[in-house]
């Protein structure tokens, strides 16, 4: 059953709460917050929470701060949902912030990348805040099921330096903290004709067992967003963190 997801479904949460769930989630990093800012471990200068500047959505997307990140709430769980216009929970990002976490540069994230085994083909992901670990959880959940290996491999990429498409900032490819899956079975708003703001519906080809896999792990699903992209997943735990806070849930 398909399910509308908005912010209405879940609990409010304060941005404090958020913040807190945030800097647990990045440990390796994150040391805490104070006056409005987050806090380095590495005595790297405090970055504020909150830009103070109202944004649209489309701004939003293009210079997004930490407030912003976690502005919408991400339904997890083994069920479809059917985002209402605009509804992104995760495709808003901190560029700053994920250049903090994994590299301010190609070099800096090259320096941190690690050899995963995905099904026989051996990809390059980041191993700070634990992404390649992760990674191999997910493989290691799902390779008990042998009819999915059509829609895992060959997997579409992981690290790339690079912009989102048609936009001027950097994809979450560009720290090595994402993977695509088989492009065979993919959806993506793009592609679809879409505009911003004005996208076709559809239904996931990706069964959604393994969705529910990389979610168990930290990952958020690009077959969530209304400007959808379903090969995409993205490691985002405190967006998961913040969901089970929240009591949102993809399944009701
Ligand atoms: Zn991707």
């Amino acid at each position: 059953m398909l399910l509308l997801a908005g912010p209405a479904q879940a609990d409010e949460l304060s941005l404090a709460r958020k913040v807190k769930l945030l800097i647990d989630a990045y440990p390796e990093t994150l040391l805490g917050s104070e006056d409005g800012s987050i806090l380095f471990r590495d005595g790297e200068p405090a970055l504020a929470i909150d830009d103070g500047k109202a944004k649209d959505h489309a701004q939003k997307l293009a210079s997004g701060d930490i407030e912003d990140s976690l502005s919408q709430i991400y339904p997890p769980g083994p069920c479809e949902t059917r985002p209402e216009v605009n509804f992104d929970p995760g495709r808003i990002r901190s560029e700053v912030l994920m250049k903090r976490l994994y590299g301010g540069s190609a070099r800096e994230v090259e320096a941190s990348l690690v050899k995963v085994d995905w099904f026989g083909s051996k990809l390059p992901v980041t191993k700070r805040q634990g992404v390649a670990q992760a990674l191999e959880k997910v493989r290691d959940a799902l390779k008990t099921v042998p009819d999915l290996k059509i829609f895992l491999t060959p997997s579409a990429g992981t690290f790339n330096w690079r912009k989102v498409a048609g936009a001027s900032n950097l994809s979450v490819h560009s720290f090595g903290a994402a993977i695509d899956l088989n492009t065979r079975y993919a959806d993506y708003w793009v592609w679809a004709g879409g505009k911003p703001g004005r996208v076709q519906q559809r239904d996931s080809q990706y069964p959604m067992t393994i969705v529910d896999a990389f979610e168990r792990n930290g990952f958020i699903w690009g077959g969530r967003w209304y400007h959808y992209d379903t090969m995409h997943f993205e490691y985002r735990p405190e967006l998961l963190a913040i969901a089970k806070a929240a009591g949102a849930s993809a399944c009701r």
